[in-house]
């Protein structure tokens, strides 16, 4: 059912040149053919969440580095995607809205990229609104758990390490280690405090995936299996997390993550297009100077399954490369 697109580097990252067969090029504008080529990283977090760049820095720095469609998906909220969407506005990108969020599966903290090309509306209002407050929560209880290991006071030293009123996340504690003197360095917070497994690493206030991934696709929105090959599952399982994860309504994962092996790339395509599931891909950047810039992944493999692009939700957001929604609005957070 799905056409082949082509996938290949380029010095600004990864273009996508999807050929269009005729039966889908009825639905798509006119204006996009072969010849025209987009610049594409669809997985970034800004200070909204754990990112180091406020939401207009970080469209700047993706419109310098000739990225042509970006998404925002900070951790649990779209807080960030006003302020995103009218710096695109100016720099002549195109911002697609979304968030990550964090869920839960088989006692695994499992993570779902949410674009929503309609802004924030329907039950992901009510959906982020529970993010927060199990954010919120959570935070508490790790520091709860950090205190009792030798980290007095963690909830403040986070919140100070945070620079603002945001959720607090793991990061912030790792900090909170690492100025302490606990850790040497961020690594070693999330290897013996905060990483899976740890005590630090607390997951019973999410949802389940499929209950996350409901309200994404009740939204407007199309969910994407984040990074699938950074939970230490067997092949066999992460097979089972995509079942689950599809039967939920889920459409899409990402091939591609930042940096990855080309075989196991190879072979997680294999596992997406036995399901027909679309092919993402985003750097999950987080703050310059790290090993993934934004719009630089590694290769992406020729494969048969479409990108996430094709998808008849986005698909009208290929040719509308200033600002994000056309005339629509966002809808703001209650
Ligand atoms: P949270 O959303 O509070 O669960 O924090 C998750 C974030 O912590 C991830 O998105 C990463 O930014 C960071 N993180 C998680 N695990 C690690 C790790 N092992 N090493 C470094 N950073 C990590
Ligand atoms: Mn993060
Ligand atoms: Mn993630
Ligand atoms: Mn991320």
């Amino acid at each position: 059912m799905f056409n082949t697109p082509i996938l290949t580097n380029s010095p600004h990252g990864v273009m996508l040149m999807p050929l269009l067969p005729n039966a889908l090029a009825s639905v798509l504008p006119t204006a996009f053919d072969a010849d025209q080529r987009y610049s594409v990283d669809l997985h970034m977090h800004s200070t909204a969440s754990d990112g180091a760049l406020s939401p207009t820095d970080l469209v700047t720095l993706c419109a310098g580095r000739g990225l042509t469609h970006m998404a925002l998906t900070d951790h649990d909220t779209m807080e960030g995607v006003e302020e995103a969407s009218r710096a695109a506005q100016q720099a002549g990108l195109c911002l697609v809205p979304g968030c990550e969020l964090s869920t839960r599966w088989q006692g695994i903290n499992i993570h779902v990229v949410a674009l929503m090309p309609g802004g924030l509306q329907g039950p992901m209002i009510e959906g982020l609104e529970q993010q927060r407050e199990a954010r919120i929560k959570r935070a508490e209880v790790i520091a709860e758990r950090l205190e009792k290991m030798g980290l007095p006071n963690a909830l403040e030293k986070a919140r100070a390490q945070a620079g603002s009123d945001r959720p607090l996340g793991r990061p912030d504690f790792a900090r909170a280690l690492v100025a302490e003197g606990v850790v040497a360095d961020w690594a070693g917070a999330f290897k013996r405090y905060l990483g899976s497994g740890k005590k630090g690493d607390v997951k019973a206030h999410w949802p389940e995936i499929s209950e996350a991934v409901g309200w994404v696709v009740a939204s407007g929105g199309v969910a994407v299996l984040a990074h699938p090959l950074r939970y230490g599952l067997t092949r066999r399982k992460r097979g089972l997390l995509m079942d689950t994860f599809m039967e939920a309504g889920g459409q899409g994962v990402e091939l591609v993550s930042g940096q990855q092996n080309p075989d196991a790339t190879r072979d997680l395509a294999r596992q997406l297009v036995e399901r027909e599931l679309y092919a993402s891909l985003g750097s999950d950047f987080h703050f310059p100077g790290s090993h993934a810039a934004p719009g630089s992944m590694s290769p992406v493999p020729r494969t048969a399954a479409p990108p996430i692009w094709q998808h008849p939700r986005l698909a009208h957001l290929r040719d509308a490369p200033s600002g994000m929604l056309g005339a629509k609005p966002l809808n703001k957070l209650s």
